[in-house]
């Protein structure tokens, strides 16, 4: 979707949401998107809470006892301040991520943060992905050839045994807890993800 945008030509702000808990590959590909892509604006609109005053309000490793309180302060709240102002956001999401996100539409009412949403990819493949990517030369992190199908925070994430870069697995997220998803994507009403 970057690269689409940057060929597109038009000025959008690309956010992303450290958490202060991803991979340094995830922090170095970003450098490497912003010099790849000089006229799109790479935005940390992040929780600026440090992990220390996480802990000291929270207590130690608040995501191995309370995942979804973690989320939701690093991760969904920033995206409300983030989205108040926005007219829609556009994400990644797919049908084929899994089962819980097999029927996302390309174009939503998000209830949850009540503004427009926008998954152009919903219908792509990884392989028709994954295909784009070599055929255009988007920089991609290199944990996927390390067996990380999906990533987001260290805690949180660990490879998947056996998965190449074309399979797709949450497998590997909050693994053992029953938790798949962040929040940022789940309508807390209906659980439901990417519909209207
Ligand atoms: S993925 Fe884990 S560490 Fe990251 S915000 Fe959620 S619970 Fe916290």
């Amino acid at each position: 979707m970057i690269d689409m945008i940057a060929a597109l030509g038009v000025s959008v702000e690309i956010a992303y949401l450290d958490t202060q808990f991803l991979f340094p590959e995830t922090i170095d590909l970003r450098d490497r998107l912003s010099r790849r892509y000089p006229t799109l604006c790479f935005v940390n609109r992040g929780n600026a809470m440090s992990p220390a005053e996480q802990e000291r309000i929270h207590g130690p490793e608040l995501w191995s006892r309370e995942p979804d309180l973690c989320c939701r302060i690093r991760k969904v709240e920033p995206m409300r301040q983030l989205l108040r102002n926005a007219d829609a956001w556009m994400t990644g999401i797919r049908r084929d991520q899994s089962s819980t996100r097999s029927s996302v539409e390309t174009i939503v009412w998000d209830s949850s943060f009540e503004i427009v949403k926008i998954s152009p990819l919903a219908p792509w493949s990884r392989e028709q992905v994954y295909q784009y990517v070599r055929e255009r030369d988007v920089p991609i992190s290199p944990l996927h050839d390390a067996g990380y199908p999906t990533f987001g925070c260290t805690h949180c994430t660990r490879p998947v045994e056996g998965a190449r870069p074309t399979d797709y697995s949450r497998a590997g997220r909050w693994s053992g807890t029953g938790k798949t998803e962040c929040g940022l994507h789940t309508d807390p009403l209906t659980g439901r993800i990417g519909r209207a």
